[in-house]
C-alpha cells in the first residue's frame, strides 16, 4: 500500500491524509520541537508516521492524542520517547475501552478476510497518554511558534482535543469536524456538540481561522465548519425539544431530526446517545 507524504497547507504545517478511514494526522514545525497530531491505528502505522515526520524534521518530537478512539492513537508505542497529551478524559477513556476498540477491530477485519492486518492490531501495545491536561487552553511551546490545545467541551466524546495554530490561521478539528462522511456518533453527547462547536469557534485562537482540518478527509474552508456546527447545533436542539415532549424512543426521536441532510444510521446512533447522556446534558444547561 502506498504511504502519502506530509503536505504543506501552510508555512511549516502539515497534513498527512491516510487511505486507511481517511484518517488526517497533522505536524506543527517549530525551531525546537515540532507537534504530532494524533498517531495512527498500530505500532507499525505509528513507526511509518514517526519515519515521516523525520523526513521533514529531526526535532525532537511532542505527540497530542485528540482522543481516545483507536485511529488516532494505536500508533502511541511508536513514539513512546515523547512527551504525549492527551485530556485527561482520554486516559481514562483508553484505559478502559482500548481492548474492546481492538477485539471490535480485529473481528471486523477477520471476518472481511483480512487476517495479517488483524495481526498487526494484535501485536499493537497500547501506550497511554501521560501529559494530561483538562484546561480550556493549554499552550505548546514549540520554540519560535505556539500551538494551542483546546477543550471546549462534549462532543464527539467527553474528551475531544483541537488543535489552534493562529499564526497560520489554522484549526486541527480532530473528529469534532468530518469531511466525506457524518460526523461519528457512537461515542457522542448529541445534545452538546452543537453548542461546543459554538464555543469553540468563539475561541480568541479559533476565530477567523482560515484552514480547518478534520479529522477525516479533506482540509476545508470556515463556511463548512460553519455548515457543520450549524447541523449539528439544529440536531441538539430538535433531540432536546423531543426529548422534553416525551418523545422516549429511537424510531420517534429520529424521525424528528430528519432532514438536516445526516444518514439515517447517524441519526439513530444520535437519538441512542441523547437518551443515554440526557441527564448530563441537564446538568451542564442547569449549571449555565
Ligand atoms: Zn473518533
Amino acid at each position: 500500500m502506498s504511504v502519502p507524504p506530509f503536505q504543506e497547507i501552510a508555512p511549516g504545517t502539515f497534513v498527512r491524509r491516510h487511505t486507511e478511514l481517511d484518517l488526517n494526522c497533522g505536524l506543527v514545525v517549530g525551531s525546537e520541537r515540532v507537534l504530532v497530531i494524533d498517531t495512527r491505528s498500530t505500532t507499525s502505522r505509528g513507526q511509518g508516521l514517526a519515519a515521516a515526520v523525520r523526513e521533514v524534521s529531526p526535532l525532537e518530537q511532542v505527540v497530542v492524542n485528540t482522543h481516545a478512539h483507536y485511529d488516532h492513537c494505536f500508533g502511541n508505542a511508536a513514539f513512546r520517547d515523547s512527551q504525549i497529551y492527551a485530556h485527561v478524559g482520554a486516559a481514562d477513556s483508553l484505559q478502559r475501552t482500548a481492548e474492546h476498540q481492538r477485539s471490535q477491530v480485529v473481528e471486523h477485519l477477520r471476518r472481511t478476510g483480512r487476517e495479517d492486518l488483524a495481526q498487526t492490531y494484535l501485536d499493537t501495545e497500547v501506550v497511554l497518554p501521560f501529559y494530561l491536561v483538562e484546561a480550556e487552553t493549554t499552550a505548546i511551546d514549540l520554540g519560535d511558534r505556539t500551538a494551542y490545545l483546546l477543550f471546549g467541551g462534549r462532543g464527539h466524546t467527553d474528551h475531544d482535543l483541537v488543535v489552534a495554530v493562529p499564526d497560520v490561521s489554522t484549526v486541527f478539528w480532530a473528529d469534532l469536524v468530518e469531511q466525506g462522511a457524518d460526523p461519528a456518533m457512537d461515542d457522542s453527547f448529541p445534545l452538546e456538540w452543537g453548542p461546543t462547536l459554538t464555543r469553540l469557534q468563539q475561541h480568541p485562537h479559533v476565530k477567523g481561522a482560515q484552514l480547518h482540518v478534520p479529522g477525516h478527509g479533506e482540509v476545508v474552508e470556515p463556511q463548512f465548519v460553519e455548515e457543520q456546527r450549524e447541523r449539528l447545533s439544529t440536531l441538539a436542539a430538535e433531540l432536546s425539544s423531543a426529548l422534553i415532549a416525551g418523545i422516549q424512543d429511537v424510531d420517534g426521536l429520529v424521525a424528528k431530526t430528519r432532514g438536516l441532510g445526516l444518514q439515517d444510521s447517524t441519526l439513530r446512533d444520535a437519538a441512542v446517545r441523547a437518551l443515554e447522556t440526557r441527564s448530563g446534558a441537564t446538568e451542564v444547561n442547569a449549571a449555565r
